[in-house]
């Protein structure tokens, strides 16, 4: 249905099945930036001529675009290069304040992008490393979060969606549980943003960040949306040109947040492009898409569970838009190769979670995600696919 908005399907080949990874990009983003490119392109914030205007009004826009997404101020969106770096962005500034014996709580279940910022800011301050499990089913494990959340616990850093179980995890409770003991909430909405409302103000975290790639955006773009008071004492992360008010010899007065995080060129073509394709993505509807999506999953785990040999990664019949799996002593990296020779992209490997493939003892595992442009027969595609490479390797 929506696969005609995303020109890459014009090659009906194509069964693109890896949006957990990078999404695909509608044909109205891609003109956008080309149109911005083509037409009214200069640098913004310091021009007087007409396009510097027009681009710096087009990226302030963008800004109010991505606030009403996530039911945030303007003045509260800082415009990074991916959800990676607005998490290096929040754990540099936020190590300035650890001390030696202060602890840090995450889950076993996150990606890289939300681990290692964390373990090694903590390696570096003497702060306490703590992890928390989740469940069989992929669910956060909420008794191990209570027992290991405590008063030296300063910052808590949580997913609203695993990128490799694709469990949604309710967090208000445990945001509301971390704030009791003064910590410093980080929620990674990397996954979560393209598939359901995401309400920033609703969830209450400090911090929340994801990437515009994934959202049907470009690349190089992404997000770190704060509270005024986060953003205020949080230092900032890189020093140049636009992030001051003035700078002398001896001292420099750093500009109010947002702009104190955007040192030198911001990505304002990417983030005018982000904003063409999050007003695409609300124009269909989270309903929409939610509903659709729904039924693919449903579809994919009724087909592949009947499969033998297929080992769902913590089976939970609520998994959103993404399911890994692994085939006994069939390795996925052999099922991916000879499925992508039919033209279907999906993933494998660990998907930069280590410690959660660890947790359920496996060190890979293939990915399948969907994208608003997936359909049935697409499901149906891999799951042929996969019945046959099952085939080859076990007869
Ligand atoms: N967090 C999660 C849950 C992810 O899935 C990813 C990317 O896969 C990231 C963070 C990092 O995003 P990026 O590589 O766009 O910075």
């Amino acid at each position: 249905m929506f696969k005609k908005d995303f020109p890459i399907f014009k090659n009906k080949d194509i069964v693109y099945l890896d949006s957990a990874s990078s999404t695909q990009k509608p044909a109205v983003m891609i003109e956008a930036l080309r149109d911005f490119y083509e037409n009214t392109y200069s640098n913004v914030h310091r021009g007087t001529c007409s396009l510097a205007a027009c681009a710096t009004e087009r990226y302030e826009q963008a800004r109010k675009t991505v606030a009403d997404l996530i039911n945030m101020r303007a003045a509260n969106i800082v415009f990074t290069k991916g959800a990676t770096e607005s998490l290096n962005l929040i754990a540099a500034g936020l190590a300035q304040h650890l001390t030696p014996g202060d602890e840090i709580l995450i889950s076993v279940a996150e990606h890289h992008a939300n681990f290692v910022p964390w373990q090694q800011i903590a390696l570096k301050t003497g702060a306490v490393f703590n992890v928390f499990d989740v469940r069989e089913d992929g669910s956060y494990d909420t008794d191990d979060f209570a027992r290991k959340l405590n008063a030296k616990t300063k910052i808590v850093a949580l997913s609203h969606m695993s990128n490799v179980l694709g469990v949604v995890n309710p967090l208000t409770h445990l945001i509301d549980m971390a704030h009791a003991v003064h910590a410093v909430v980080v929620v990674d909405c990397a996954q979560s943003i393209a598939h359901m409302p995401v309400d920033a103000r609703a969830l209450n975290a400090d911090f929340l960040v994801f990437s515009g790639h994934k959202l049907y955006g470009p690349t190089g773009i992404g997000i770190l949306a704060g509270t005024d008071e986060m953003l205020d004492a949080l230092p900032p992360y890189q020093f140049g040109g636009d992030m001051v008010r003035s700078v002398r010899i001896k001292e420099t007065d750093f500009a109010a947040p947002p702009v104190k995080f955007e040192a030198g060129t911001p990505p304002f073509a990417e983030a005018i492009a982000l904003s063409e394709s999050i007003t695409y993505v609300r124009q269909i509807g989270f309903d929409k898409i939610m509903a659709r999506e729904h039924a693919l999953m449903n579809q994919l785990l009724n087909r592949t569970i009947e499969l033998p040999n297929v080992h769902i990664l913590a089976p939970n019949p609520n998994k959103e838009s993404l399911v890994a799996m692994t085939f006994g002593d069939i390795h996925p990296t052999d099922i991916a190769a000879l499925i992508a020779r039919q033209g279907i992209c999906v993933r494998v490997g660990h998907h930069c979670a280590m410690p959660i493939h660890e947790r359920f003892k496996t060190p890979v595992s293939l990915r399948v995600s969907l994208g608003i442009y997936n359909n049935a027969d697409d499901i149906e595609r891999f799951c042929n696919a996969l019945e046959k490479a099952l085939r080859f390797f076990k007869g």
